[in-house]
């Protein structure tokens, strides 16, 4: 079932969540304007798969339930899943030019899709079978599904059981006949409110000792009991008093979710209580959202260049040299993060329970490589557009009848160029390069860089490169 944009919305609206922001209670979700342009970028993914130019890419058949799906609700069955996994984000990345918010839920269910299998072959639990039952519901409903890892962790040198408040990572508190009860907090859940679902894994390897934390599980995100405090970002306000926007349709907006003692039935538990599982888990999980970002923030920076170049068109400086070089420096970071990405699909690997697995150390490359040079693109891109992206008069001034016309007047740039498109351009600008909510899950997104670095150590054959070094120098091991 291909739900349209308009279907996924009003979906939406037949759910009831719990949400806080700036200390009030928001019932209307859908209407509010700053969660609305969230949800308008994960309406992006439904409104693609319906377009007749991206519906071959965004579109396939599932071999769990025969019937098309969107590939968003796809755990990759073959190196051709994976390579459109890449695809398809760049697309939406530079359609949307910023977080579509997607992906998570769906590199949670590839990651589940393996590790749960991998469970009952040890254990001979019933875990890969619900969690099918499960993927059979988002697919048939075109669900969106959102990634439950990140706990809030409380004090970084302790062990989640060794914290003095035992909830700085989520747990079960209660095991019950008929399913468990957890608590803990989850934190920069992005688009939590555009999701149906929240699949929650644990966010780190854990000890014997952590059983309790050991917990993986897919639950409604109205469910009673959950608690969705959006957070602040650096442009949140624009929203909501309706101007000086910058990206005219879509943002991103980034939820902490209080699980304050939620029930959940067993057959919606994929783990509980396997430790030894809980690093593996989430380690899959991250090398797919580090593939997921190789497209997604290749697509913004195409948006990026764009708006680059359509700066240097507004302001006469499209010749410059200098400002062409810019340019080079931008698409060549696009393409290597990009790169990156497309060749750890390539390298994939089939595992136990027939999912797909991509190459981690290329996955964790590319979101290294994203983590430093996201940044410099922003700095090219303030570079290029000038210095007017951090101080533009509002666009109320620019609407004042007084003194609107004068300032209208000294922001003019090239000949011919309209006014308006100047500023509206500046202001895009300005969201892209330094809107806090993306610009750090550049960073942070899919785990800090720390996290990809030691991916990489551990992930490498240290040891095959060592052999090549000792046989051109003539050691015998
Ligand atoms: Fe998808 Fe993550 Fe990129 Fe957002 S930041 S679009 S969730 S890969």
């Amino acid at each position: 079932a291909i739900k349209t944009k308009e279907e996924y919305i009003e979906s939406l609206r037949k759910m009831n969540p719990v949400v806080y922001m700036f200390g009030e209670r928001i019932t209307n979700v859908v209407d509010n304007p700053r969660l609305r342009a969230g949800i308008e970028a994960t309406a992006a993914t439904y409104e693609a798969a319906n377009m007749a130019e991206y519906r071959h890419s965004m579109v396939t058949e599932s071999p769990l339930i025969g019937e098309a799906v969107n590939r968003f609700t796809l755990p990759p069955t073959s190196i051709e899943d994976l390579v459109a996994r890449v695809k398809n984000n760049r697309m939406l990345g530079g359609r949307v030019g910023t977080c579509f918010q997607r992906c998570t839920g769906l590199d949670c269910m590839s990651a589940l899709s393996i590790v749960t299998y991998n469970i009952d072959q040890k254990y001979g639990t019933e875990y890969y079978a619900r969690f099918l039952e499960f993927l059979k519901h988002v697919q048939k409903n075109d669900l969106t599904c959102n990634a439950g890892v990140t706990d809030v962790k409380g004090d970084r040198s302790l062990n989640p059981h060794e914290q003095p408040d035992k909830d700085m990572y989520l747990r079960v508190v209660e095991r019950r006949h008929d399913g468990i009860v957890v608590r803990g907090a989850k934190a920069h859940q992005t688009g939590s409110l555009s999701s149906h679902e929240i699949i929650v894994l644990p966010t780190r390897a854990l000890k014997k000792e952590d059983k309790d934390y050991a917990v993986a599980f897919a639950i409604p995100t109205d469910t009673p009991g959950l608690i969705h405090v959006v957070g602040r970002s650096t442009l949140d306000m624009r929203e909501l008093q309706g101007c000086d926007i910058g990206n005219t349709k879509y943002s991103k907006y980034c939820p902490t979710v209080i699980f304050n003692d939620v029930f959940v039935p067993w057959e919606r538990v994929f783990m509980c209580g396997e430790t030894e599982f809980a690093g593996d888990l989430v380690m899959r999980f991250s090398a797919f959202h580090r593939q997921s970002h190789g497209g997604c923030k290749a697509g913004k920076i195409d948006c990026m260049i764009g708006a680059a170049l359509t700066m240097m068109d507004y302001n006469g400086t499209a010749k410059l040299s200098h400002l062409r070089q810019k340019i080079i420096d931008m698409i060549h970071r696009a393409e290597t993060l990009y790169g990156c990405s497309i060749a750890a699909s390539y390298e994939g690997k089939r595992q136990s329970s027939g999912t797909y697995f991509i190459d981690p150390v290329l996955a964790n490359a590319s979101k290294i490589h994203e983590g430093k040079e996201m940044a410099e693109v922003g700095r090219l891109l303030v570079d290029i557009a000038g210095g007017y992206v951090c101080d533009l008069p509002s666009d109320r001034d620019l609407a004042n009848p007084e003194i609107g016309p004068l300032v209208m007047k000294y922001m003019q740039g090239a000949a011919g160029v309209p006014v308006e498109d100047r500023i509206r351009m500046l202001r895009l600008v300005e969201k892209l390069a330094l809107e806090s909510a993306d610009t750090v899950s550049d960073i942070h997104g899919g785990g800090s860089a720390e996290a990809h670095r030691i991916t990489i150590m551990r992930e490498t054959d240290l040891e095959g490169k060592k052999k090549l070094s000792k046989r051109l120098a003539g050691i015998e091991d």
